[in-house]
């Protein structure tokens, strides 16, 4: 190895978890592919997209995964976590029952992971706020109260979803330099 920083590379894992349908793949296509699918059914079978960040003049490659659709069955397997050092758990703000559920997604994320994980609560759907049942107000308290960093999104109109991931990267850059 020289001591040449400009060759520095960066490489971060991050995860993202919450219920089925809660939008997790069309996050993660919207942010790496600016693509958005309706139809989504069943999550199709890419592990992880990867990009390219620049941050203070480096070059961060994230590498965020997505789950093939195991979390409807409670069952994402600690593989899934192993090397995360960012989350985006994601609710639904349409379906409060999704909203429910993050403390449960939290509690999976601390057993498999150590507490530096950069963690971002993610309100998706928010283009559907005619038939909200989460106020932004529960979700900002909530986010506070675990201290998240807290977004509200929509995948389908791309609103926050850029800055949501960038924030998280930011995060975990600052966590190790
Ligand atoms: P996942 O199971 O969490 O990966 O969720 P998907 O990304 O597969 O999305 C589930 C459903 O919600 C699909 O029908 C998507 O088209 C829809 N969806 C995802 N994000 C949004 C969004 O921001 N707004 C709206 N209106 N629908 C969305
Ligand atoms: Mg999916």
């Amino acid at each position: 190895m020289d001591d040449d920083e400009q060759g520095e590379e960066y490489l971060f894992k991050i995860v993202l978890i919450g219920d089925s349908a809660v939008g997790k793949s069309n996050l993660l296509s919207r942010f790496a592919l600016d693509e958005f699918d309706i139809n989504t059914k069943a999550t199709i079978g890419v592990e992880f997209q990867t990009q390219v960040v620049e941050i203070d003049g480096k070059e961060v490659k994230a590498q965020i995964w997505d789950t093939a659709g195991q979390e409807r069955f409670r069952a994402v397997t600690s593989a899934y976590y192993r090397g995360a050092v960012g989350a985006l758990i994601v609710y639904d703000i349409t379906r409060r029952i999704t909203f429910e559920s993050v403390k449960r997604w939290l509690g999976e994320l601390d057993t498999h992971c150590d507490t530096t994980v950069a963690r971002m609560l993610v309100a998706n759907k928010c283009d559907l706020n005619n038939i909200r049942e989460v106020s932004t107000e529960e979700g900002k308290a909530l986010a506070e109260a675990e201290g998240l960093f807290f977004m509200e999104t929509s995948a389908l109109d791309s609103t926050n979803v850029q800055i949501s991931f960038e924030i998280v990267i930011r995060e975990i850059y600052k966590n190790i330099s």
